[in-house]
């Protein structure tokens, strides 16, 4: 058995960082430049029982009032449409209407995705007490199937993604 994942999220919140992480190898391109990985960059997991490809989507937070950035938007949404499992990452320090509009794409919710949201870099967050209202707000917007604290570049509760990645094929 296999299955696809998605990795989404507004430019620079983490999204490379964590699929190279979650595959163990340096695959995809991580950068401070924003929008670094202008097409979809891929990965396979093969130590757990069965292999998951992850998907790295970046575009998703792109208005769609010219054409070519709905073109570019269809592009990230086909990638969605037959994964088991959304992973949808944010900084936990910033919350943006770049990621609102993220957000908004993940609402046309099809039942049997789950969605995770992961919120990262929760390393640079001396205050772990300031990330609870975060938490609760987001909780509110939308019925995550799992909120997670994370952070992709010290590789906590990375596994924890990994394993409800594997519990959703
Ligand atoms: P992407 O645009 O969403 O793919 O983001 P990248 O993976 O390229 O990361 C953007 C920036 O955030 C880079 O400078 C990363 O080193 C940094 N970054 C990613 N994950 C973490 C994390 O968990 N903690 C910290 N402190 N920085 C991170
Ligand atoms: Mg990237």
């Amino acid at each position: 058995h296999c299955g696809m994942v998605a990795i989404v999220g507004r430019p620079n919140v983490g999204k490379s960082t964590l699929l190279n992480k979650l595959l163990g190898q340096k695959i995809s391109i991580t950068s401070k430049k924003p929008q670094t990985t202008r097409h979809r960059i891929m990965g396979i997991h093969s130590d757990g029982p069965k292999q998951i490809v992850f998907v790295d989507t970046p575009g998703l937070h792109i208005e769609e009032k010219r054409a070519i950035n709905r073109l570019m938007n269809r592009a990230a949404a086909s990638s969605l449409a037959d994964v088991s499992m959304v992973i949808f990452v944010v900084d936990g320090m910033n919350w943006t209407e770049d990621d609102e509009m993220v957000l908004k794409k993940l609402s046309h919710r099809n039942d049997d995705r789950k969605i995770v949201l992961a919120i990262n870099k929760v390393d640079e967050i001396k205050d772990k007490e300031a990330l609870f209202p975060h938490l609760e707000k987001l909780g509110n917007k939308f019925d995550f199937d799992e909120i997670l604290p994370i952070s992709a570049s010290k590789g906590t509760n990375v596994q924890r993604i990994l394993d409800l990645a594997q519990a959703s094929l």
